[in-house]
């Protein structure tokens, strides 16, 4: 039996996305490739709110993550972490051999503009780093606040980790000056895994140009070059351009404001839910639209209601890491609707009824 997957990350697929990702092969130079390639982008830029350029890449989202500081960060990058997503920008950070300076919130607390403001004030970086939605921790950092600050220092790059609240809130990235804004297709966007889209600046591309050693795969200059061709420079996964193409479709279709209107309906529902039943891990003011992290107060054992939850068709998330039992975490991004939710929340009152 299929559990219905109420994760963040993959997300339940449609049957009709599906059936698109086993599309006929063909090439990856000729004028059919170029032609999907050019259906795609003029639809992300509008459901990015942008001009900017468009990179596909087929590579998850962390894949772009290392892109953006490579292209970027020439020696010194801030990096605001908030839990384990946002962490992971420190690492990338780091790992490239880039200094790496860290604003740190305990786990549940949401990254604040005066943080951001007091160390921009004493030290001048390459790039900011930022996570939108800490998928964690189930905070959604506010993203308008931050931006307002950088917009204060033009020379410095605002990278967005955009990966778990893209397409199911509403992220204007030339208004909010975003350089690099990224994310994988497996959350809200509703799609397999194992390709990731970004938007990049002209400021980034300039950046990109001054930045030794970018490496090889993800070089901002080289995948430019074959954007303007309506191409990649090495071979994309096609099978998930066509299901892209198809999914930009149908969201344009549902209407962007329905789509943000119908998961903030998913997000108060489940997290009503969570105040009647246990509590928000997050902290008040700063919940996510698009998961729910619950904090454990009833000392359930997530592993055995999830086996439960198993047999009857559904799967949600244990918490992450070091808070893996303490919290657990329900996913209500992509394609699913209100009633799936309450279905889910349903079954779950039933098996805890039965404890
Ligand atoms: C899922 C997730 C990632 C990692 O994405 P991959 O596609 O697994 O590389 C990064 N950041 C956030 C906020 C996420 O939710």
């Amino acid at each position: 039996m299929h559990k219905k997957l109420f994760i963040p990350g993959p997300t339940e697929v449609r049957k009709e996305i599906l059936q698109k990702m086993s599309t006929p092969m063909i090439g990856h130079r000729s004028k059919e490739f170029q032609q999907l390639f050019a259906n795609i982008i003029p639809k992300m830029q509008q459901i990015m709110y942008t001009k900017n350029t468009i990179f596909l890449s087929t590579s998850s989202a962390t894949g772009l993550m290392e892109a953006a500081i490579r292209n970027c960060t020439d020696t010194k990058c801030l990096n605001l972490c908030c839990g384990a997503f946002s962490e992971r920008w420190h690492k990338i950070t780091t790992a490239n051999g880039k200094q790496a300076e860290t604003i740190e919130v305990e786990w549940g607390k949401a990254i604040k503009p005066e943080m951001l403001r007091e160390k921009l004030e004493t030290d001048t970086y390459d790039a900011v780093t930022f996570t939108h939605n800490e998928t964690s921790t189930g905070v959604m950092n506010p993203i308008e606040d931050i931006a307002e600050v950088m917009k204060d220092y033009p020379e410095t790059q605002f990278l967005v980790d955009a990966v778990s609240s893209f397409a199911g809130t509403k992220i204007d990235v030339d208004k909010l000056g975003i350089d690099v804004c990224l994310f994988s297709v497996q959350k809200a966007m509703a799609l397999p895994p194992g390709f990731s889209v970004c938007s990049v600046s002209k400021k980034a591309l300039e950046k990109a140009e001054t930045v030794q050693n970018k490496g090889h795969y993800f070089n901002f200059l080289d995948l430019l070059k074959s954007y303007n061709k309506n191409q990649t420079p090495y071979t994309p996964s096609i099978s998930h351009m066509y299901a892209l193409d198809q999914q930009l479709t149908d969201i344009l279709e549902e209407g962007l404001e329905n789509r943000f209107a119908r998961h903030k309906k998913m997000a108060d529902t489940v997290r009503d839910w969570t105040k009647e039943n246990f509590a928000l891990y997050a902290e008040p003011g700063y919940e996510s639209d698009t998961l729910t992290t619950a904090t454990n107060t009833k000392n359930i054992s997530v592993a055995d209601l999830n086996s439960k939850l198993g047999e009857r068709g559904y799967t949600i998330s244990n918490g992450y890491g070091k808070i893996k039992e303490q919290t657990f975490r329900i996913a209500h991004m992509g394609d699913v609707q209100v009633e799936d939710i309450r279905a889910l929340l349903d079954t779950i009152d039933d098996i805890l009824n039965k404890y």
